[in-house]
């Protein structure tokens, strides 16, 4: 169980399947990954080799990816525009 860091994704983005791969193509560390059946998953035991890089936050329409920084009140970060 991720300690540190949690990822929100819309279900609007995550039925999309290009946006889908986008993301498992930028993540870094391998959060996000799109099974055989074209449904994106979040893979809970990378969660805290989150890096903040924030690649993730610009696929899709601002605020459908963020990050929450669970160490820190839940900190939300998401693209605002
Ligand atoms: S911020 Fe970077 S490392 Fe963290 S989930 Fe997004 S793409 Fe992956």
């Amino acid at each position: 169980m991720a300690l540190f860091i949690a990822v929100d994704v819309d279900p609007e983005l995550a039925s999309d399947s290009a946006a889908s791969r986008k993301l498992a193509e930028v993540c870094p560390v391998d959060i996000f990954k799109v099974s055989s059946s074209g449904a994106l998953e979040v893979i809970e035991k990378n969660l805290d080799e989150c890096t903040l890089c924030e690649l993730c936050l610009a696929v899709g329409k601002p605020g459908q990816v963020a990050v929450r920084k669970l160490y820190d009140d839940s900190a939300r970060l998401e693209r605002r525009a």
